[in-house]
């Protein structure tokens, strides 16, 4: 009875070590599944989207008291969230409400530009796209603004691409992208652009930009100018 007993055991261990086996197989099965998703949904296509401010620098601030930094990042993981489910490689210059300066430099707002610009020359982006929101003195100004740098034709292309986009879906008034002369556009030769998404300093698109279904429909306007740019073969560069 003993040894009958022993031999039990035995096969009950062995049933265990098989079992747990066959779970790893499984899992590592699972695991190598998603892997080879992610691989097979990259479109080749790499974009960096930067949330403008951060941290010490809080951006405008809106008639009802929207800081324009933390407005800035929602809309930023929204745009992140929609274009990596699409198959585009996504790289963010700050993903939470710190700023990128460094606690120590004299000047940290160009400590904070300095180390965007680090982040897109590592990255070799397709486009980069800054996102802001607008203040002005007269409560009446609203719309969307899509900027480019001045004499850059990719960037003017994709500017009036997202523009017309968000012209159609957004109501926004500004016909064209327009000029900007902003660090973000200027730092690197890479096609870029920086849109102010709407004025906070007007009580009602302060209040439709901080609605979720606003922001959902803004950034769909985005991906669709996004979209047409990069369906034109002679924009993929
Ligand atoms: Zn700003």
């Amino acid at each position: 009875m003993k040894g009958l007993d022993g031999l039990k055991k035995l096969l009950s261990a062995n049933k265990c070590l098989i079992a747990i086996f066959f779970i790893m197989i499984i899992v590592s099965f699972y695991f190598s599944g998603i892997v080879a998703y992610s691989v097979s949904n990259y479109n080749g296509i790499t974009i960096v989207i930067d949330a403008g401010h951060g941290g010490r620098d809080g951006g405008s601030v809106g008639v009802n008291g929207t800081i324009e930094k933390e407005i800035n990042l929602k809309y930023a993981l929204t745009l992140k969230e929609k274009l990596v489910d699409s198959g585009y490689r996504v790289e963010l210059t700050r993903r939470t409400d710190d700023g990128l300066y460094s606690e120590t430099a004299l000047n940290k707002k160009m400590s904070d530009m300095r180390a965007r610009f680090n982040i897109i020359q590592k990255t070799n982006p397709n486009l980069v796209i800054s996102i802001h929101m607008n203040s002005f003195n007269s409560p009446t100004a609203r719309g969307a603004i899509t900027y480019y740098r001045n004499g850059d034709e990719a960037s003017k292309r994709c500017a009036d691409l997202v523009q017309a986009s968000l012209n159609t879906y957004c109501e926004a008034p500004s016909a064209q992208g327009k000029v900007g002369d902003y660090y973000i556009l200027n730092c690197s030769y890479y096609t870029s652009i920086l849109i102010e998404c709407g004025f906070i300093s007007n009580p009602e698109e302060e209040r439709l930009l901080n609605t979720d279904s606003y922001r959902e429909k803004f950034i769909d306007a985005v991906y669709s100018g996004i979209l047409l740019y990069f369906g034109n073969s002679n924009n993929y560069v």
